[in-house]
């Protein structure tokens, strides 16, 4: 490949602002078809450590399964609530956590050590009807 063509493969205008289910503001999404054709799922991430003590989104669901994955270096920088089908959940990061398709979830976070802190949002929208990822 020639360098033009290599440099078309460097996407810089991340993230895009985008609605989405439960959130009142526009999600920053920074994976997805809209940064490269081929990709079949959403990246979107906030920093939650400019969201303590109140929710992100409302409880919600999607018609594609979400991925939470909370990320740290180490144990317990940041803590949240979560929220699965009703019951509440106190969870350290790291952590990920599989939403299948329709279920209703939330989280809330308690702590943040780090700032930024970010916490991703991954939506597996090639999958259609997945139902569990339980271990
Ligand atoms: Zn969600």
């Amino acid at each position: 490949m020639v360098r033009q063509e290599l440099e078309k493969l460097i996407h810089k205008t991340i993230p895009s602002l985008e609605s989405m289910a439960g959130h009142s503001k526009l999600v920053p999404v920074y994976l997805s078809d809209k940064v490269c054709q081929d990709v079949t799922f959403r990246i979107a991430a906030v920093d939650v450590s400019q969201h303590i003590g109140s929710p992100i989104a409302h409880t919600h669901t999607h018609d594609t399964p979400e991925i939470y994955l909370a990320i740290s270096e180490q144990e317990g920088d940041i803590v949240f609530e979560l929220n699965l089908d009703g019951e509440s959940f106190l969870v350290e990061s790291p952590a990920a956590i599989y939403i299948p398709a329709g279920l209703p979830h939330s989280f809330r976070t308690l702590t943040a050590k780090n700032e930024p802190c970010f916490f991703l949002g991954i939506f597996l929208d090639y999958v259609k009807g997945a139902s569990s990822c339980i271990n």
